[in-house]
Order: C-alpha cells, then sequence, then structure tokens
C-alpha cells in the first residue's frame, strides 16, 4: 500500500467582512471550520499549514493532540512548499493538498484522488464541469463563452509526492492559485475525477450559511425487534441490565433482547444489515457475549460514517420481570454504552394482557427505534 499523507493548506488571511478572524478558524456547526477539514481525513496523516501569528489559534482550535503546524509563507504556493518540505524529511509516496476552506469534502472524492494515483496517474484532482452559461462584457455587449471544456478545480489535489516537491522547488517564483497549475509547469499530466457540488470552497457569508446546512446533514430511523424464550434459571439480562427472575432467555450470547433489537435499529440507520450478518449465533465468539459489545459495535459503525445517534427508545414486552424497578439502571446503562446524555434514552415496558407468546409468559420480546444524524457527506448520504 502506498504511504499518503495530507496536507491542508490554512494560511490564507481570509478574513471574513465584520469579523476579526481568518476563516479557517470561524465556527461551523460549533467547530472551528479547519477542525472540520482535518476531520474530513480521519484514516491518514495530515499537517496543517499555518499563517505567520496563527499558531495560537491553531493550537486553541485543534487542541492538545494537533499535529505540529507548518509555517506557511506569503503566497498560497509558498505555503504549500513549505509543506512538502516539511513531509521531505519522511518523504510519503503520495500526498493529498487540500484547502482549509473546503470542510464538506467526501470520503468519495478522497477515494477517487488516491484511486487515480495507485493507477498510475502522475496527479489527480476533483474538477466539476461548468453548468452555468457564461458570458464576457465587451463594451455594451454580453458575449457567450462556450463551456465546452471548462471545469471548476477542487480539492484534494493528490500527487506522487517527489515529482509535486520538484515541481514546487524548479516553480517557485511563478504565479499559481493551485498545484495543478505547478504540476502543468513542471509537465505532469493530471488526471480530472469527478468532484461534488457539495465541496464549496467556504469564502462568504453565503457559503458559510450554505455549509452549515449540509453539515447539519440528514436525521434517519430505524427500527428493531427481537424476541427470546425464557429457559431455566434465575435472572435475565435486559438493555444491560441483569435482573433476577425465575427463568433465565435462551439465547446464543447473554440473550438481551433489549439491546439486540435496539443494535438493529441503528444498524438500521446506517442500512448495515442486521445483528445476526455481523456477529453469526453460529461463531463461538459470540457464545455467552455480552450485548454491550453489539451495541458499541453498531455505535462504532455510525462514527465510522461520521455520524452520531442522537435518541434511541426501547420497547420491552412482557409480563415478567417487572420493568418498572429496572428502567432508570436500564436506561443509565444504555447511555453509557452509548456515550448519550441519558434524556437521549428512554426505556418502556408494556404487557400483551396475557395474549400470544408473551402473554403466555414463554419468552418476551423487545422493540427499539434509534435516531440517526448523518453528514451529507458521508458515504451512508448517496455520494459513495
Ligand atoms: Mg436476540
Amino acid at each position: 500500500m502506498p504511504r499518503t499523507a495530507i496536507l491542508i493548506v490554512a494560511a490564507g488571511k481570509g478574513e471574513r467582512a465584520g469579523r476579526a478572524g481568518p476563516k479557517q478558524y470561524e465556527p461551523l456547526t460549533g467547530q472551528p471550520m479547519l477542525v472540520r477539514t482535518v476531520q474530513a481525513f480521519p484514516d491518514w496523516p495530515v499537517r496543517v499549514v499555518i499563517g505567520p501569528g496563527q499558531e495560537a489559534l491553531y493550537r486553541g482550535a485543534m487542541g492538545p493532540d494537533a499535529p505540529e503546524p507548518i509555517a506557511g509563507g506569503p503566497r498560497r504556493q509558498d505555503s504549500v512548499r513549505l509543506g512538502l518540505e516539511a513531509l521531505a524529511g519522511d518523504p510519503p509516496d503520495f500526498v493529498l493538498i487540500h484547502d482549509a476552506a473546503r470542510p464538506l469534502v467526501s470520503r468519495a472524492i478522497i477515494a477517487r484522488v488516491i484511486a487515480a494515483l495507485e493507477a498510475g496517474a502522475a496527479g489527480a484532482a476533483p474538477m466539476q464541469a461548468v453548468a452555468d452559461t457564461l458570458r464576457r462584457k465587451e463594451g455594451e455587449c454580453w458575449i457567450t463563452v462556450p463551456r465546452e471544456g471548462l471545469y471548476r478545480a477542487q480539492t484534494p489535489q493528490g500527487f506522487r509526492f517527489a515529482d509535486i516537491l520538484k515541481a514546487h522547488r524548479d516553480h517557485a517564483g511563478t504565479d499559481a492559485t493551485d498545484d495543478v497549475a505547478i504540476a502543468g509547469l513542471a509537465g505532469l499530466a493530471v488526471e480530472a475525477v469527478p468532484g461534488e457540488e457539495s465541496n464549496l470552497k467556504v469564502t462568504t457569508e453565503k457559503d458559510f450559511i450554505l455549509a452549515e446546512r449540509l453539515l447539519a446533514g440528514e436525521t434517519r430511523s430505524a427500527m428493531g425487534y427481537d424476541a427470546h424464550r425464557f429457559t431455566a434459571g434465575d435472572h435475565v439480562w435486559l438493555c444491560g441490565v441483569k435482573v433476577p427472575h425465575d427463568h433465565g432467555l435462551e439465547g446464543h450470547s447473554d440473550a438481551d433482547a433489549g439491546l439486540h433489537a435496539l443494535t438493529d435499529a441503528i444498524l438500521g440507520c446506517i442500512s448495515a444489515g442486521d445483528i445476526g450478518q455481523h456477529f453469526p449465533p453460529t461463531d463461538d465468539r459470540w457464545k455467552d457475549a455480552p450485548s454491550w459489545k453489539f451495541l458499541d459495535h453498531a455505535h462504532a459503525l455510525v462514527k465510522q460514517k461520521g455520524g452520531a445517534i442522537l435518541h434511541c427508545d426501547v420497547t420491552l414486552i412482557c409480563e415478567r420481570p417487572k420493568i418498572g424497578p429496572h428502567r432508570q439502571a436500564m436506561r443509565a446503562r444504555i447511555a453509557e454504552i452509548l456515550s448519550l446524555a441519558i434524556d437521549r434514552v428512554s426505556v418502556k415496558a408494556t404487557t400483551t394482557e396475557g395474549m400470544g407468546f408473551t402473554g403466555r409468559r414463554e419468552g418476551l420480546a423487545a422493540q427499539a427505534i434509534a435516531t440517526v444524524r448523518l453528514p451529507s457527506n458521508s458515504d451512508a448520504a448517496g455520494q459513495g
């Protein structure tokens, strides 16, 4: 596997009208834009090039575990060159150079750039065909400019590290607005991969509003259901709590129907199949397993997509044991497993008035619904 490093260029003064600070440190849905941009690259080492005097801003935004910032130069291309020089001591195979002002870059775009490099391209960059009619004013006339062959360049722009470093060194004095331009001067062939409208460069106040809307993403809800049969025993596990009872529950794991239903609900929110696919009952690893592990796994899958669980609600259906005395402990345990505030976790109980298998006390059942927020640039949101 080729080693890929990410270089984020955040050296611009980029001051927004009426605001004091550089735009890359301005909040977007509660987090500095730069933090959002760095978080878009969770699987690669990231270095950030910052502007003069921005070190305190950088450390304040990024926290104590931030990678050491690289001091940039007066122009963008100077900052990129200094960034590449900083990586040259331990050179990666590929480098992706990305603007801090594009926090909405999707995993799909990143994957396309890397795939093109892996397939042998000297460089690869996302490009968007121009859809609007283009005009140029000549005197009193508007001349239509043919848009065929015109593209809007986005980032990340990816290159073989040694090639782009040499290109920047050789052309350090010339003006260039991005790295495709520098690559062009060096005769490197850059392949276009599809960009995305949502990968906008946040520049104006309107862009901030649009980016916040996109980052707010979408919410999804899904349900889960499970049932287990009573067997001999002296306790049952329900919603992660050991409840004394005159029977146990039959199952391959600890038979916690509440957590199983909730795990399926969370998997459903990200269309990730069901609990049986992830933890087959034929697999001895899950024999007598505590079910919080299943829930934790589903939660990890949501986090991998950049998502967060907003709320969950479990209904336990049984005549016995009585759920009421354990309800608070169950909510607390689920909240603990999912790192949620307890007011985002609901546990309810009902009987079936003596009807059906739960009424006959042959077993118990559980239903759950979960609500998850996913970023609009997650693979799950249809851009993968
Ligand atoms: Mg089950």
